[in-house]
């Protein structure tokens, strides 16, 4: 299921531009439009899901799949040295998007405070 107004399920659409560097079926994996790193790129699914605390059991094959994303596209995008992986989870996590997704931050360093 996907929500008409929410900015993550919009961009999973198409309907809003983003510079992609994968897809498939079930995620997407964009450059953040402020990036914070050298290298800084979000994974969503391509299915709402609000955060990561309101993923379920039935979600953990989905999660293992964004996480293997993670090593192969930080891989791919030059982080050979090392990433930061952040998932910003609800209000006191300070998430601000409402559809999960994964921080991929790398390259060399001083970063942007995220
Ligand atoms: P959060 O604070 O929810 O963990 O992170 C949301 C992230 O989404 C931020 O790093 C922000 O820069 C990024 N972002 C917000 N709107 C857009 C957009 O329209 N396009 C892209 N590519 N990134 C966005
Ligand atoms: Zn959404």
């Amino acid at each position: 299921m996907q929500l008409d107004d929410c900015l993550f399920c919009r961009i999973a659409r198409g309907e809003i531009p983003s510079n992609k560097i994968y897809e498939d079926d079930d995620v997407l994996a964009f450059r953040d439009i402020n990036p914070r790193a050298p290298v800084h790129f979000l994974i969503i699914p391509k299915q709402h899901v609000q955060s990561l605390a309101q993923t379920t059991p039935e979600d953990e094959a989905l999660l293992g799949k964004m996480l293997g994303l993670t090593r192969t596209l930080a891989l791919q995008e030059g982080c050979v040295n090392g990433y930061r992986v952040v998932i910003n989870t609800g209000a006191d996590g300070g998430q601000e998007v409402p559809h999960l997704h994964v921080h991929v931050l790398g390259g060399a360093r001083p970063w942007k405070q995220m």
